[in-house]
C-alpha cells in the first residue's frame, strides 16, 4: 500500500468516526463511494418533485394548485416543505430514526430538508420544533423533532426555539375524524410565551407530516408570529 492509499485509508476512518453513516446510503444501507443517498434510491423518485398542493405539499394530480383537503380546511401556515415521499425504504429509515435510536440520521435528513427549504426561498428567524410528550421522549431518549432542529439551526445558523409543550398525550389519532384530531391535538399542547413569537418568522419541523394536523395546531398556538411555515423529512401522500 503506497502514502496515498495509506492516507485515503486514514481519511475515511477520519471521516466514519465524524460521519458515522458516511459512505452508506441512507435509505438501503447499501456501500457508495460518498454522499448519504445511493443512485438507485435516487433514481427510484424517492423525492417529493412532482405537481404539489402549494399550501401542505402533498402530491397532487398536474394542474391542480391545491389539494382537495386544503380546499375545505383554513391553514394556519403559509406552505410546507417536505423533500421526501414517506414510502418503502425512506419510510424504514425515518421509523429507525425515529424508534430505533438512530439519532445520527437527524444530520442527512435535516440536510435534504435544509436543501428543499432553499428551493423553496423560505426566510425564517426561527425554528420550532413539534414538541414530544415527555414520557414519550423518556421511552424515546430524544425527541426525534428536535434532534432535526438542532441540526438544521446548524446549517442555517438560526436559533430552535422550545417554546411549544406536549402536555397530553394524544394516542388512537388514526380513529378520529380531521376536525376530531385536530381540536384534541391542539388541547394536547401549550404555549409557554405567545409573545415570544410576535412578529417573527416561525419555521415549525416535524419528522412526518400526513394530514398536516399537528403543524397546523402548532401554527394556531403561534398566531401572534408574522408567517408560520412547516418542513418534515417526508410527505405521506393524502
Ligand atoms: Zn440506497
Ligand atoms: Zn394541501
Amino acid at each position: 500500500m503506497n502514502i496515498r492509499q495509506n492516507l485515503t485509508k486514514f481519511k475515511n476512518k477520519v471521516l466514519d468516526i465524524i460521519f458515522p453513516n458516511g459512505f452508506s446510503c441512507i435509505f438501503c444501507g447499501r456501500e457508495i463511494p460518498q454522499g448519504d443517498i445511493c443512485d438507485r434510491c435516487t433514481e427510484k423518485n424517492i423525492f417529493n418533485t412532482g405537481n404539489r398542493c402549494q399550501l401542505c405539499d402533498t402530491p397532487i394530480k398536474e394542474g391542480n394548485i391545491v389539494c382537495d383537503h386544503c380546499k375545505s380546511h383554513k391553514r394556519a401556515f403559509k406552505s410546507v416543505s417536505c423533500p421526501l415521499l414517506y414510502e418503502n425504504e425512506i419510510r424504514s429509515s425515518i421509523l429507525k430514526f425515529k424508534s430505533d435510536g438512530a439519532k445520527y440520521l437527524a444530520k442527512p435528513f435535516a440536510k435534504l430538508i435544509f436543501d428543499r427549504l432553499t428551493t423553496d426561498d423560505i426566510q425564517f428567524d426561527i425554528i420550532v420544533p413539534v414538541p414530544s410528550h415527555k414520557k414519550t421522549i423518556r421511552k424515546r431518549g430524544y425527541n426525534p423533532a428536535r434532534v432535526l432542529a438542532d441540526e438544521l439551526s446548524l446549517l442555517t445558523g438560526k436559533p430552535v426555539a422550545d417554546i411549544l409543550i406536549k402536555t397530553v398525550q394524544t394516542k388512537n389519532q388514526k380513529l378520529l375524524n380531521f376536525n376530531e384530531r385536530q381540536t384534541n391535538l391542539e388541547n394536547s399542547m401549550t404555549i409557554t410565551d405567545a409573545n415570544f413569537v410576535k412578529g417573527k418568522k416561525v419555521l415549525i419541523i416535524d419528522d412526518i407530516i400526513t394530514t398536516a394536523a399537528t403543524v397546523n395546531a402548532c401554527a394556531l398556538l403561534m398566531h401572534k408570529a408574522s408567517e408560520i411555515y412547516a418542513c418534515a423529512i417526508a410527505r405521506r401522500s393524502l
